[in-house]
């Protein structure tokens, strides 16, 4: 059976991969839930026919989203994940010497289904005694949680169905009211090729929120384009560290095994490339 996965950005683009197997395929409470199995990425989660993560590139978006953030935090000790539902953002943020990371998922299906075909992608990391995994929507998490937190990192699909709450000026400001003085935050903000609204309208919501406001990119080529943006705020923390303090926290945090992260693609991601 040959079949493909369109990945429609809108605009009139979209990015189609041939998938052999069509390994789960299931309607869960908040959206359309498969997995697939693919030659060019292995298997590969998409929701609502957006691709989420794939076996063969998922350490670029996860080791971006997490090491650019977590590495410009002078010492992280306690971290929220917002969404992140196959483990790959919570098994990176693990490699920290952290105290806590607590993952607030929507959708317990997805939980369960990257567990159950993409344990690779999590590499155990639901199981770590460090791990708080809370099925519920994250923000009415952090409008009625009284912890604080280091790092706030943003895992979440794009603006649609659950996760629109999530691109908000109200959800932001509702993060800075739990994050520690030197706290951190990173979000995943589409593609600056083909979302570049979006991507401008979370710098937007986030500049009225945060004094400290930066989007960087990786390249994931399983997402449309390739080139993929995050966007990272602070009120105090600038997010680029000399490259020599960034191979030293890298250093003495003992982070490994990195694939795509290292003090050069830490600094060169926050050179955005000037796109049509
Ligand atoms: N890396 C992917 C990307 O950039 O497209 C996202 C990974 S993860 C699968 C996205 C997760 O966000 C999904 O599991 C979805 O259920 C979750 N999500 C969406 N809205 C949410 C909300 N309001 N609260 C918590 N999780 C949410």
């Amino acid at each position: 059976m040959s079949q493909w996965i369109v990945d429609v950005m809108g605009d009139g683009f979209g990015q189609a991969t041939q998938v052999d197997d069509l390994l789960y395929d299931h309607q869960s409470p908040y959206q359309r839930v498969q997995v697939a199995a693919s030659a060019r990425f292995g298997r590969m989660l998409v929701l609502d026919d957006a691709v989420q993560t794939t076996e063969r590139d998922e350490y670029v978006y996860h080791e971006m989203l997490v090491h650019v953030p977590l590495v410009s935090h002078p010492a992280p000790r306690r971290i929220l994940i917002i969404g992140g539902g196959d483990g790959g953002t919570l098994e990176e943020a693990l490699k920290h010497p952290v105290q806590s990371v607590t993952m607030v998922e929507i959708d317990g299906e997805v939980v369960e289904v990257s567990r159950r075909f993409l344990p690779g992608i999590s590499g155990g990391a639901f199981d770590d005694p460090r791990t708080r995994l809370r099925i519920e929507d994250g923000v009415a998490f952090v409008r009625a949680t009284t912890e604080r937190f280091d790092a706030i990192l943003v895992d979440s699909t794009d603006p649609k169905g659950p996760g629109i709450a999530l691109f908000s000026e109200e959800f932001y400001r509702a993060c800075a009211g739990i994050l520690t003085p030197s706290g951190v935050l990173a979000a995943q903000s589409g593609s600056p090729l083909h979302q570049r609204s979006l991507m401008e309208g979370i710098s937007r919501h986030l500049s009225a929120v945060f004094p400290i406001v930066a989007p960087y990119w990786g390249a994931v080529p399983a997402y449309p384009g390739t080139l993929w943006s995050f966007t990272f705020a602070s009120a105090a923390t600038d997010p680029r560290p000399s490259p020599d303090e960034v191979f030293r926290r890298i250093s003495s945090r003992g982070l490994g095994p990195l694939r795509y992260y290292s003090p050069g693609a830490h600094h060169a991601a926050f050179a955005l490339p000037s796109v049509p």
